[in-house]
């Protein structure tokens, strides 16, 4: 067994060919990068993204985001990462660089044993999970560029399968939504925020703008389910298709009791974390909301779509004021997902990379290796 891994080792450094079941040039192109002598080294500095609007949701307002930016360099190549830590979900600057001084990827060979990697990055503390996913993130774009290959390659989807990404309108007062819903014309498909006394002022004051579809995110903000689903009714009526978090994530009953009666969509998203979630989901909520700042990054992120789609649920994908980093890592996922919300950053004013961008409201993925960025 182990004279074979030898051999199969020396066989890739060579850069030869190996069996027939692998794709020749990938592993070819992926050999000269791989040196047994290499080890990763893991970089992070703190940044504050700067936003261009107040941001308001059901429990909270505020004007910037704590990021922190990682690099992954292993034998002259470089992988980049972020952590994106809204104070509500209890992640900081002080977490994440704690977590993170404590990260040693050198004791890993071989890059590509993701498995092997995240697990013990994992297992260093509980939580953190947009500390893990910053590591998985730059490692995921690292290997990509081993191989010389986009990730939506690496795992078979077809880019043009991107879909339109949603473009997000906080609670506010009237005058500032039919603004905002106005600065958002390019987009197909618009996403608010609920929860408050001001839905129905929410809904009506962008329906007074424009006819497109809306998807609703109520951040847990309803607490009767009957008024709930009369709600609902009057929502799918204003041609809402979809409701996320519509109840606390405690409170299972009541939002089984409002999936099964519902007249649109119900996604699971607070109430959604990491992978053993997708399954308490099921007959809960119609979909799921996977972000990669919640699920530890792109490895679980991926799993968690599998496994949603094979329970007969739906996928949105979401994201955080994030640079184009964390957005570009998520687009990789969206040729498969049935919403997407990937308007991160576009509501930064200070991003540091140029990656998936949205043209015409579509996410657009860059045809480069790895998660696709350039620094700016
Ligand atoms: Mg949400």
């Amino acid at each position: 067994m182990n004279n074979r891994r030898d051999f199969l080792k020396t066989t890739l450094l060579a850069g030869a060919s190996i069996g027939a079941g692998i794709p020749g040039p990938l592993i070819a192109g992926a050999s000269a990068r791989i040196n047994s002598n290499a080890r990763m080294k893991l970089r992070f500095r703190p940044y504050t993204l700067e936003l261009k609007h107040v941001f308001t949701i059901a429990t909270s307002s505020r004007t910037t985001t704590p990021v922190v930016l990682t690099e992954v360099e292993y034998n002259g190549m470089i992988g980049y990462g972020e952590a994106s830590m809204p104070p509500y979900l209890g992640e900081s600057h002080e977490s994440a660089t704690t977590f993170l001084s404590k990260v040693d990827l050198s004791r890993f060979e071989n890059p590509f044993e993701l498995e092997s990697i995240m697990e013990y990055v994992d297992g260093l503390a509980p939580g953190n999970p947009a500390a893990k996913a910053s590591v998985d993130i730059a490692i995921h774009d690292l290997l990509g560029k081993i191989m010389n290959q986009p990730w939506y390659n690496i795992w078979g989807y077809d880019k043009k399968l991107a879909p339109p990404t949603s473009f997000t309108i906080g609670i506010d007062k009237e005058d500032v939504v039919r603004q905002k819903t106005k600065e958002a014309a390019e987009f197909k498909i618009l996403k608010v925020k609920l929860g408050r006394d001001t839905d129905r002022m929410m809904i009506e004051t962008i329906r007074s703008v424009t006819d497109k579809p809306i998807t609703a995110d109520v951040n847990q903000g309803w607490k009767d389910r009957a008024a709930a689903l009369e709600m609902l009714h009057w929502l799918k009526e204003k041609g809402v298709v979809m409701i996320e978090q519509p109840m606390p994530k405690e409170q299972i009953d009541n939002n089984a009791w409002l999936t099964e009666r519902s007249p649109i969509p119900t996604f699971g998203d607070e109430a959604v974390q990491r992978l053993p979630d997708v399954k308490k989901a099921h007959g809960v909520y119609s979909g799921i909301n996977i972000k990669l700042m919640k699920s530890t990054g792109m490895r679980e992120a991926h799993k968690m779509m599998e496994l949603a789609r094979s329970l007969g649920m739906q996928v949105m994908l979401g994201c955080m004021t994030e640079t184009s980093c964390a957005i570009s890592a998520a687009s990789h996922l969206s040729p498969m997902v049935d919403f997407a919300d990937l308007d991160g950053a576009l509501l930064i004013s200070n991003d540091v990379y140029d990656g998936t961008k949205v043209i015409d409201g579509k996410v657009v993925l860059m045809e480069r290796p790895g998660i696709g960025l350039k620094k700016l």
